[in-house]
Formats: structure tokens, C-alpha cells, sequence
């Protein structure tokens, strides 16, 4: 199954329970536009490359359209097209002013020099500048890029339409960037684990938690539990999995990463294992934090852990959503578990308008404010309805989307 057609999986689910006409269904289900640009770009060795860039704008019903950028290089149309409409039901789940978009270049970042990635970029700017914009569509980071990345956009940005900041997030602190985004999708992630365990009365003390991926979802997501007192087991990334009964040492394999390509390879103080085993792992709390459609049909029901939280997009293959189910295990769905990134993404992208900026403390208490606000709403519909927190989070976005989208008037 392609990747949007699983969200539109989870989006006629949440649609038959809010009962939803088919007119609205249509019209919220399809993208509002979707671009494919060619980003011909000289190498460092004076060879010729054309990349293939994608921008998917999915719904502006509710505002601005939001969305990260991923260079990776499995992106494709699908897999756009299918992260734009989660970011529409995303944003809306967190009751922000926005709408949804994604967009992404097929590419091998590690194989890139940091002039070939500033080229790539600023090309990919060249093509697409005319349909972004801060009161239009507003990238920000994601798989393969950061805040270099977002800094070279605005700059590109305002070669065309002249000095904007709000163009872009996640740009670095001291260039119109705001502190705590780079840690705000792993921290939220980490926040409603605890929410969650919360709400279960269940205490962090001593829980048993993997992650995968060890990049800036899965590293502030393991900062933030160690220091919760939860303990990490298991850490993995493209090099595998590593696995400590005892708990790892989040600091000193952040050191090891940091100190070796940003990578886990050879680290020495865990047991090795494959990101299979990551998953099958016997722990109170998964948390996928590294690409789309790691849970599949074929590994669900060897899953042992009852709690998963879905730091990536799309970790969760529909098939694999109904036998974790139906075997109890509760999912914190992607739309609510990593919507702290576009939570603090928009603090600064309001705050690049007023010129005016919070310090930590700040933005590290609206981002839980803002977060738990949404959590207690998706786990009290989901009671209310008796439905999955996933088909209610769905339905608190998909409600707000189409009251919207019905408000403003459709033609
Ligand atoms: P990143 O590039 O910083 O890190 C990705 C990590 O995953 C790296 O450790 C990498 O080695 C690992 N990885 C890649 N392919 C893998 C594979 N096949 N198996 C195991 N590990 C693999 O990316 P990120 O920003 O941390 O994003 C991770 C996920 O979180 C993505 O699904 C992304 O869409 C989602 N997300 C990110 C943000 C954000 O603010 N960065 C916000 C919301 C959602």
C-alpha cells in the first residue's frame, strides 16, 4: 500500500465516525496543489545532477499552509503528498492557525558537500519561491535538514520578495530562528509519553523505553525521558540497533554520535542488535522516531510493548493499526505525538512578524500548554466515542478542517 493510501485509510475511518458527506470528504482529501520542480545542480566535481524537488500544499481551510521539507531518498510524489495531509490534520489536532504542506528533494544528504546541499537548496528556492511565503505556505525542517538549511532558504526567499523571515522555521537562534525549536518535536514527544503514562497511572520512574532513530526527533526524545527518570534500553539508526538492560547512557552515546558523523556505528557501551529487534523488544513504551512504515502487517503482532509513540510520520501500517487494536496496545498517533516541532514553529513564525521573541522557559511552557491542551481533548473524544486515539485525534482534526472549510464558504 502507498503511503497516502494508508492516511486515507485512517481518514475515511475517523470520517465515518464524525459522518462526514462525501462532498467534504472529496474535497478534504485531495491536495490543493502539488508541484514537481527539476533542480539541475553543478557537483563539486563539475559534473552535472538533476535532483527532483516536490511541494504539496494540501488544505488552507484553517490558514497558511505548514509543512516540513525532507531531503531523503526515498521521497516521491506519494510519500509528499501523504505527509501534506497529515500535517493539515496535525496542525488542526494543536489548534493552530494553519493549514498543511510538505516537500522534500530525492537525495542522499550524506553524500552531499555543505556547498552542494546550500546549492541544491537555493536552486530548489528558485523554483518554488513564487508559491511559498509567510501568509502562504511556511517550510520548516525535517528528515535531512536543518536549521542551515532553513537559513539558506530565507536567504534565497529574499533575493525575490525582499527581507522576510517568516518565510521559513526552524531557522537557527541567531538568525530569526527561536530557541527550543530544535529539541521541540522530540521534547513534545517526550512530554505526552509522560502525559500518557499519566493518564494510566503509571509513573516514568524505571519504564522500559526504545527508540528508533538517534537523530533530532529520537535524541531529544531520549534526553527528555532520561532526565524524566524513565530508563532508554534501546537507541538505534541507519547502523542498527543498541540495546542496554540497564539503561544507556543517552549523554555519552549523544557524545558518541555527535563525535562520529552524527551516527551510532561502532558505539561500545550496548549490545548490538538489528532495527527489527528494536521493534519486538520487550518494554513498556516503543517510540518510532526515524522513518515511515516500520510497523507493517508482518510485525505487529510480535510487538510486545503496550504503549507505542509515534515520533515519525507514518510509522504505523493501517493493517498493523488494527492488530495492535485488537491486541489492546494503545498508539499515540503521529498527528498529536510529534506535533511539538509545528507547535513551536509557530510561536516563531508569529514572532518573526512582531519582531519581538521569548526566551526558553517561555516557549517550553506554551509548547506543554499548548500540547496538553490537545492530549487531554483526543484521549477525552476517544472515550467519548470509544474509538482508538488516532481515529479521535483524526476526528478532532477532520471536524475542525471541514467546519472551517464550510464557514468560509466552499464556492
Ligand atoms: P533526522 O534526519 O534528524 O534523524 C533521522 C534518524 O533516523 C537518524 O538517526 C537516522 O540514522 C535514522 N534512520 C534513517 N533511516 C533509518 C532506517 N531505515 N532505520 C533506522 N533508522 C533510520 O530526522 P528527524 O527530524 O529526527 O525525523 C525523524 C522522524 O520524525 C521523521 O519521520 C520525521 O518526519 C518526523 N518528524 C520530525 C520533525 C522535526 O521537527 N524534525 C517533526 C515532526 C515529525
Amino acid at each position: 500500500m502507498r503511503s497516502f493510501e494508508a492516511v486515507q485509510r485512517y481518514f475515511e475511518r475517523a470520517a465515518d465516525e464524525l459522518e462526514l458527506a462525501g462532498s467534504m470528504r472529496t474535497l478534504l482529501i485531495r491536495a490543493r496543489r502539488e508541484v514537481q520542480v527539476q533542480i539541475p545542480v553543478e557537483m563539486d566535481n563539475g559534473e552535472l545532477h538533476s535532483f527532483i524537488g516536490y511541494r504539496v500544499q494540501h488544505n488552507r481551510a484553517r490558514g497558511p499552509m505548514k509543512g516540513g521539507l525532507r531531503y531523503h531518498p526515498e521521497v516521491d510524489l506519494d510519500e509528499v503528498r501523504s505527509l501534506a495531509s497529515l500535517m493539515t490534520w496535525k496542525t488542526a489536532v494543536v489548534d493552530l492557525p494553519y493549514g498543511g504542506a510538505k516537500g522534500g528533494i530525492s537525495v542522499e544528504v550524506h553524500k552531499l558537500s555543505p556547498r552542494e546541499l546550500e546549492r541544491i537548496t537555493r536552486k530548489f528556492v528558485d523554483e518554488i519561491h513564487d508559491i511559498i511565503g509567510p501568509d502562504n505556505d511556511i517550510p520548516a525542517p525535517d528528515m535531512g535538514t536543518d536549521h542551515r538549511v532553513m537559513a539558506w532558504i530565507m536567504n534565497q526567499y529574499s533575493k525575490y520578495h525582499g527581507f522576510n523571515p517568516a518565510v521559513v522555521t526552524g531557522k537557527p537562534v541567531e538568525h530569526y530562528g527561536i530557541p527550543g525549536r530544535e529539541e521541540a518535536t522530540g521534547r513534545g514527544v517526550g512530554i505526552l509519553t509522560l502525559k500518557l503514562l499519566g493518564r494510566l497511572g503509571r509513573k516514568p520512574a524505571g519504564t522500559r523505553v526504545a527508540i528508533q532513530g538517534f537523530g533530532n526527533v529520537g535524541t531529544h526524545t531520549a534526553k527528555y525521558l532520561h532526565e524524566a527518570d524513565c530508563k532508554i534500553v534501546a537507541i538505534s539508526d541507519t547502523t542498527g540497533g543498541y540495546f542496554r538492560k540497564d539503561g544507556i547512557d543517552v549523554a555519552g552515546a549523544l557524545h558518541y554520535a555527535i563525535t562520529h558523523d552524527r551516527l551510532l556505528h561502532g558505539y561500545p557501551d550496548a549490545e548490538r542488535i538489528t532495527n527489527e529487534q528494536l521493534l519486538e523488544l520487550d518494554v513498556d513504551v516503543l517510540i518510532p522516531a526515524a522513518i515511515g512504515g516500520v510497523i507493517t502487517a508482518d510485525n505487529a503482532a510480535k510487538i510486545k510493548a503496550p504503549l507505542i509513540v509515534e515520533g515519525a510520520n507514518a510509522p504505523t501500517h493501517p493493517d498493523a493499526d488494527d492488530i495492535l487494536d485488537a491486541a489492546r496496545v494503545i498508539v499515540l498517533p503521529d498527528i498529536l505525538a510529534n506535533a511539538g516541532g509545528v507547535t513551536v514553529s509557530y510561536f516563531e513564525w508569529a514572532q518573526n512578524r512582531q519582531f519581538y521573541s521569548w526566551g526558553l522557559n517561555r516557549v517550553r511552557q506554551e509548547l506543554e500548554k499548548t500540547l496538553t491542551t490537545a492530549f487531554e481533548s483526543v484521549w477525552d473524544l476517544s472515550k467519548e466515542r470509544d474509538v482508538s486515539l488516532r481515529t479521535a485525534a483524526f476526528m478532532l482534526g477532520i471536524g475542525r478542517v471541514a467546519r472551517a472549510a464550510s464557514l468560509s464558504g466552499i464556492s
